[in-house]
């Protein structure tokens, strides 16, 4: 059975415009709203614009014996922000299903229920009239799916957890076209894979979070130069090894290189601080806002709401780049980081001449008092803590040079885990939302958590739908 059929099955099940075919103006302007070039250069055969949760249940339905007896596949897309290519959109034997206009946000008992299709923006907004926040993307643009099925980490992960910890159920379509809550009671095994299992399970339409007393904060960026990176970073592991770390600062430390910068020699760094209590000037933060030299026009450090935040964060990044997030995890410790840093450092010099490029090394920790939140299936704890996410973000023009870009990068995470298992600093886990194609975040959550999760992929997709009829994402089998 073949695509074609299913389109046409799908054509006469639902209204014209909920179907849009490949090779019309509505598709391209659909097929380019990915984040990443990557992901846009893939071209469904048609995208799928659900309305309810009906419409999915109805779209799984018909589209499963297409997937299970033929070769149809299907991608599920949130905001289209995760770059992996494949990971939210499929090539032409496909069909993606687009949730965006799967919105709707309701603040009930201090819970907030999102529409699968939201983006954390509005959601930020509608909490604020209220007072409160919620652990969600620190991009205004992130879809809630990407996050909150992969771990996910906010300006409050110190004190609040794991995005993903946050969520109190999740409603969700199963392979069968039927539609279940997951959470404490109710399917708690799925509920577990589910934080953190990506899209493995069925399409989530709706997730409900708690939500907390939120004020506006004190944050933003500071710029400076190379010269100041190595004691930045140890501050960063004196502050986070301190048995009393404060648990309301957010703190990413990062170096790289960037045509954007280059009246200043295009090597740059940038510190981006949060401290999310009704402050000024945190004591906490002062070593990392007043490292000098720095450039002083640029440090945008006030107070602001977790909107203007999440906004400031959304413009760093732009839709239709191509760009590559890869990561690795290692125990803090600073001269593991330093040596990491210098190993980045080296392979982007031949990078430089490269049109577009910019290369970052950035370091975001999982700080004690977020892994004792986890209960989650990401396979981290406490006892190995704190520890350091080293996330390397790459973006540039040109087709022709993907592979040398994403070659380098790869070699120099390898470079980085080699040297960090001989100091005996180096960790498995692999963050799924800033995972490349050759990473495999499901297997970093060790034997144990793995068997869970493909447990509950048998027992609540037992034909594998989600793993054989949606290829993209990271798969459990
Ligand atoms: C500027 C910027 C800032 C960022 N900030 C953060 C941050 O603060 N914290 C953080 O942890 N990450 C952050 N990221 C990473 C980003 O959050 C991830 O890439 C995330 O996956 C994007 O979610 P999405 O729904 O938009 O992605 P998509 O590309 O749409 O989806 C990502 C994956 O989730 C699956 N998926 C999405 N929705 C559903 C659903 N409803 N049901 C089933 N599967 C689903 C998709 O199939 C896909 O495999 C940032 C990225 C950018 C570009």
């Amino acid at each position: 059975m073949a695509i074609s059929e299913a389109i046409e099955t799908i054509r006469k099940t639902f209204p014209i415009d909920q179907l849009v075919l490949s090779g019309t103006a509505e598709f391209e302007k659909l097929n380019k709203s990915y984040l990443s070039l990557l992901q846009s250069e893939l071209e469904p055969a048609a995208i799928f614009l659900p309305r309810s949760s009906d419409d999915v249940i109805k779209f799984v339905r018909i589209f499963e014996p297409f997937a299970l007896e033929g070769d149809a596949q299907f991608a599920v897309r949130g905001a289209g922000q995760q770059p992996v290519p494949g990971c939210s959109n499929i090539a032409n034997n496909g069909i993606t299903l687009d949730l965006r206009f799967l919105t709707g946000i309701e603040i009930k008992n201090g819970i907030v229920s999102i529409a699968a299709g939201e983006r954390w923006g509005p959601v930020y907004e509608q909490l604020a009239e209220r007072g409160l926040g919620v652990t969600g993307s620190r991009s205004a643009l992130g879809g809630i799916g990407g996050l909150a099925l992969a771990g996910g980490l906010s300006f409050f992960s110190s004190r609040e957890g794991f995005i993903c910890d946050n969520v109190i159920n999740y409603e969700i379509v199963l392979s069968n076209g039927e539609i279940v809550n997951a959470n404490s009671t109710e399917n708690p095994d799925l509920f577990r894979a589910l934080r953190g299992g990506g899209n493995n399970f069925g399409i989530v339409t709706r997730f409900d979070l708690k939500t907390f007393q939120q004020g506006p904060f004190w944050g933003g960026s500071v710029f400076y130069f190379p010269a100041s990176f190595p004691s930045q970073i140890q501050s960063l592991c004196d502050e986070l090894k301190k048995p009393d770390a404060c648990e309301e600062t957010h703190i990413m430390v990062s170096q790289g290189f960037s045509h954007v910068f280059a009246a200043l020699g295009g090597h740059f760094c940038m510190n981006q601080l949060y401290n999310t209590r009704d402050e000024e000037k945190p004591a906490v933060l002062e070593p990392f806002v007043n490292v000098q030299p720095q450039v002083d026009q640029m440090n945008s450090m006030r107070m602001l709401t977790l909107k203007e935040a999440a906004n400031e964060q959304a413009q760093q990044s732009s839709d239709g780049v191509r760009c590559a997030y890869m990561n690795t995890t290692v125990k803090v410790d600073a001269a593991t980081l330093i040596a990491a840093s210098d190993i980045f450092t080296k392979a982007f010099q031949p990078l430089k001449a490269l049109d577009g490029i910019t290369c970052a090394f950035t370091l975001q920790a999982y700080p004690v008092s977020l892994l004792k939140k986890c209960d989650n299936s990401l396979g981290l704890d406490a006892s190995n803590g704190p520890l350091m996410s080293i996330l390397l973000l790459n973006w540039w023009k040109n087709k022709d040079d993907d592979d040398l870009v994403i070659e380098t990068f790869k070699c120099v995470l390898e470079k980085i885990d080699e040297d960090a298992t001989s100091r005996g600093t180096a960790h498995p886990y692999k963050y799924m939302n800033y995972a490349y194609s050759f990473q495999d975040p499901i297997t970093s959550y060790g034997e144990d958590h793995h068997k869970k999760l493909r447990d509950a992929s048998m027992k609540y997709d037992p034909e594998g739908l989600f793993q054989r009829g949606v290829p993209g994402g990271f798969k459990l089998f």
